[in-house]
């Protein structure tokens, strides 16, 4: 799902804008061309799939681009691509510098549209040597506001728009080019006690059963009083997301690993898309001030010792933010700052890619850190365990897995692990087996009940093309396509059908979360996948109202703090769907204190 490009190699955008620039440079003039007027079709080869535009041309200018067909993901790049847009024609250029965290879709819209107007005739060199900087569009022209929220991802958000609600002139600052963070690229299910779903399906839960199964699954390192005012407040969250921002969920239940029971929604298309879009329009409605491309770099203190400032960078410039009422901090966890990762656990060294976002760099918490605040749980950082083995993407296809339609076993065909274990339980596991990978195994009507080849379609056909995914007829042969031992594979899906029959897997039980159902017939998957940094439980300490503790456990005036930027709330480990939760309601939480 993720379009984050930062483990692919840095020399092909080099390379492709270095050449980009050399054809272009000489000219600077925009006059120079001489096109045949009229509507022409580009394409290039993004990160999923083929991007296609439709680019009018006039005799001597790029008059309009659309997006003709795109299998990017959408709530990043649409942004990327209307800022894109809006440069080449504003400025009649076409290099752009590679947009951190989308660069090869960057890549892709840049070298489609320069397919289509050398079709129409074009001479790119006479095309201005312009760099296009996808921040063209944000000015800084107010300064002074009743709120600053220190990132846009899901906890910003609804620290934003609760703050907007209750009153407040509210002021987001992003330092990526598009807010979204982890939450856009996550796949933002939410664990929600009672819900709507599982009333249907006659699932009995309740807020003290998820607070006894966050504790339980954080090894009850987690700090009781905020797991409390998370449980009691998932159900409100979920509804909060469903009833006042609009968020449609599909129509079925994930059942993540160490939960006791199924209970989590996830919003449609089965990623952050929907959430933060979803947001990003209500912070609109609200009349919310966004300043993208806006590092925040230090918090200060008046005389009165009350946090009031935020110092920020925005185009090589510095910038002072004063916050009359309040500030929080949303700015997510530090799983792509690898020296941090290897400073509180040597063991998160540069073998382990990362899900993460690449702005997932711990800067709130250094921030907070600055300023006295103290920090909690810094050691204990979670891996999910099945990743794309090449880059750390999270792979949702993975997910037939949660709905208890797969099996993981190794290289040499064997089981090793009780699939709906904790993540960090299956990573452990898998770490040990050969090659540090597992291999998921289902069939096809686990894939037609799960409908992860739809719901995730891109993502599917990019890993078919890829060989981390294989589909075959026969067991033997997606074993051997795959480089799993076919005989034993076949032993191991023997076994684990006469369990389903049984009712009882006597190798793992399974059973105890989920009844075991048969594989039937072909044809057949395997997925390889590694386990990758996900989550960083440990962070900023925080009391239930959200307000940023110093070393005496007392609060810092004026500082709230809200999401993975905090710690102590999942212990030694978050279970899937509880971090959505987490950020939501303590997001509200502080969106409503910072704004008293
Ligand atoms: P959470 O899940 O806690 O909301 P996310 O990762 O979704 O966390 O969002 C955190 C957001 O904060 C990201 O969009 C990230 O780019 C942004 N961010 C991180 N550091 C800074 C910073 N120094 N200034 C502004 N924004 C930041």
């Amino acid at each position: 799902m993720s379009v984050i490009s930062r483990k692919r190699s840095l020399l092909l955008p080099i390379l492709l804008i270095g050449l980009l620039l050399t054809v272009f440079t000489g000219c600077g003039k925009s006059g120079g061309q001489s096109m045949k007027p009229g509507t022409y079709e580009g394409e290039a080869e993004g990160m999923n799939g083929p991007l296609k535009v439709s680019v009018k041309v006039s005799e001597d200018k790029i008059e309009d681009i659309e997006i003709l067909s795109s299998e990017e993901t959408g709530a990043l790049t649409e942004e990327v691509f209307r800022q894109l847009r809006e440069g080449i024609i504003g400025q009649q250029g076409l290099t752009c510098d590679a947009v951190s965290g989308a660069s090869t879709t960057t890549e892709a819209y840049i070298q489609a549209v320069s397919d289509a107007v050398v079709k129409a005739g074009a001479t790119l060199k006479n095309f201005k040597a312009v760099k296009l900087s996808l921040d063209d569009g944000v000015r800084i022209d107010r300064t002074d506001f009743d709120v600053i929220v220190v990132g846009a991802g899901g906890a910003g958000y609804s620290a934003a728009i609760t703050a907007a609600e209750n009153g407040a002139d509210v002021l987001m600052l992003e330092k990526m080019a598009v807010t979204g963070g982890n939450t856009l690229i996550s796949g933002s299910a939410i664990a929600a006690p009672g819900n709507d779903l599982q009333k249907k399906e006659g699932i009995e839960d309740s807020a003290d059963q998820l607070y006894e199964d966050i504790l339980k699954g954080g090894d009850n390192k987690n700090d009781p009083e905020l797991v409390r005012v998370l449980a009691d407040g998932a159900l409100p969250a979920y509804e909060w997301l469903r009833d006042d921002l609009g968020v449609k969920f599909e129509d079925h239940l994930l059942f993540f690993g160490g939960h006791s029971v199924k209970r989590s929604p996830v919003p449609l298309g089965g990623s952050g898309e929907e959430t933060i879009r979803k947001m990003r329009a209500k912070a609109a409605s609200l009349g919310i001030t966004v300043y993208t491309g806006t590092k925040a770099t230090a918090l200060v203190k008046d005389d009165a010792g009350k946090v009031s400032k935020v110092e920020a960078e925005h185009g090589g410039e510095q910038h002072v933010f004063t916050a009359k009422k309040g500030i929080v901090l949303a700015t997510g966890g530090f799983g792509s700052n690898l020296e941090m990762r290897k400073k509180y656990d040597p063991s998160m060294d540069e073998k382990i890619l990362s899900t993460d976002s690449v702005g997932t760099t711990g800067d709130g918490i250094q921030m907070a850190e600055m300023l006295g605040a103290d920090l909690v749980d810094m050691q204990y950082i979670q891996t999910y365990p099945t990743c794309h083995p090449d880059t750390g993407r999270l792979l949702y296809v993975g997910d037939v897995r949660l709905m208890g339609r797969g099996i993981l076993v190794n290289k040499e065909g064997n089981r090793f692990v009780e699939e709906l274990e904790r993540r960090d339980v299956i990573s452990k596991a898998t770490a040990d087996q050969t090659g540090g990978c597992s291999y998921l195994f289902w069939d096809e009507d686990a894939m037609k009940d799960s409908k992860v080849g739809s719901i995730y379609k891109n993502e599917y056909n990019s890993l078919l093309k890829a060989g981390v995914l294989h589909k075959a007829d026969s067991i033997e042969e997606v074993a051997e396509a795959a480089g799993v031992d076919p005989a034993q594979l076949q032993k191991t899906v023997d076994r684990f059908n006469g369990f389903a029959k049984a009712g009882v897997d006597e190798d793992f039980h399974y059973e105890k979360r989920k009844p075991p159902v048969a594989f039937t017939e072909g044809p057949y998957y395997i997925m390889r996948s590694k386990p990758a940094v996900h989550h960083t439980m440990g962070g900023i300490r925080i009391n239930a109202e959200a307000q940023v503790l110093d070393k005496d456990g007392k609060p810092i005036q004026g500082l709230y703090a809200a999401g993975e930027t905090t710690g102590h709330i999942h212990g030694t480990n978050r279970l899937g769907s509880v971090a959505i939760a987490d950020i939501v309601v303590f997001g509200r939480i502080a969106g409503k204190g910072a704004s008293e």
